[in-house]
């Protein structure tokens, strides 16, 4: 972890650094030598998302706490909902968040609900006995101002657990169509370094034994490397300009009796859909060729109106 940040810290300012899951404590002392090193060198902020599972008292809580504090974490991000807390008391996210506060270290619970869900905000506040604000109703400029907030989303209806459900039954009645066409606002933006050191594309909703959807990994190949052929890839560049529903809508122009659910939470399930079944993954990688050159204009037309931008700004900047 500490040469892949090394290797980007070379080329670009990081923001923010992020250790995520499955369960990132699992690999503490990584983490925490990881979190030291940027503390020692850079301005970078970061983030830990976690099940909390390790709270299993104030005691202990207090105890990992005290050690991310130490090495610079900057805010934490507790998985709360029905599934994490099918395995995970209740009582350890009470402990996770009383320590956290203690250290002040910023909290966002971040939950995810699905039609029937138990758990709900109401949940944890009552847990808590405290108003947990919303994080979607607050300002950017308010988000400092609130040591403890609570996000709110939807179950995808994928991976094995899917094939239990009725997917169509999980897409609530306001998600509409707009939710889910449209360009992937995380592909080529973020860059994604999974467990095992393959550079993703994105979080990883996708299944993670696509081989096509990764770049390579950074313990073979240098990250700068891996960068080039993603961008490069018009896998990628077809999901961050046109996105999964102009992939799927490219296979039906194809081959109009391949079925689609045809109605999504969110675009990643749409991905997940083309790229976990076998017949819609060779249509859409057998379009690659024959989508390189409108790709390839959409991307000088996508920098050519970044320069505009980047334009209005120092016009800004001048007056
Ligand atoms: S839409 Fe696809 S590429 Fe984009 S974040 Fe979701 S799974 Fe990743």
């Amino acid at each position: 972890m500490i040469m892949v940040f090394g290797s980007l810290q070379r080329v670009a300012p990081i923001p923010l650094v992020v250790f995520t899951g499955g369960e990132p404590t699992l690999f503490l002392r990584e983490v925490l030598a990881t979190l030291q090193h940027i503390l020692e060198n850079s301005d970078t902020h970061s983030r830990i998302v976690t099940n909390a599972s390790w709270a299993t008292s104030l005691t202990a809580a207090r105890g990992i706490l005290r050690s991310l504090k130490e090495a610079g974490l900057g805010e934490l991000n507790y998985s709360v909902d029905d599934f994490h807390q099918a395995y995970v008391p209740l009582t350890h996210i009470g402990y996770a968040v009383e320590a956290a506060l203690e250290f002040e270290i910023p909290v966002l619970l971040a939950h995810k609900s699905y039609p029937g869900s138990r758990s709900s905000r109401a949940t944890y506040e009552a847990l808590l006995r405290r108003e947990i604000p919303k994080l979607e109703d607050l300002l950017p400029e308010e988000y400092g101002k609130h040591p403890l907030t609570i996000s709110s989303g939807n179950t995808l209806p994928i991976g094995r657990g899917a094939e239990k459900v009725n997917p169509l039954g999980w897409v609530p009645p306001e998600v509409t169509e707009d939710r889910w066409r449209g360009p992937c606002n995380e592909v080529l933006k973020e860059i994604v370094i999974a467990p095992e050191g393959r550079l993703s594309p994105c979080c990883g909703l996708v299944d993670r034994s696509i081989p096509y959807f990764y770049a390579g990994s950074v313990l073979e190949q240098d990250l700068l490397e891996l960068l080039e052929i993603a961008n490069k890839s018009v896998l990628y560049n077809w999901l961050a300009l046109g996105g999964p529903s102009s992939i799927m809508d490219y296979i039906i122009s194809q081959d109009p009796s391949i079925p689609f659910l045809g109605k999504y939470v969110q675009n990643c399930q749409i991905c997940n859909e083309i790229f976990t079944d076998a017949r819609k993954t060779e249509v859409a990688l057998g379009g690659l060729e024959a989508m390189a050159g409108t790709l390839s204009i959409q991307r000088c037309l996508y920098e050519a109106q970044r320069s505009l931008v980047i334009e209005k700004w120092q016009e800004q900047d001048v007056k």
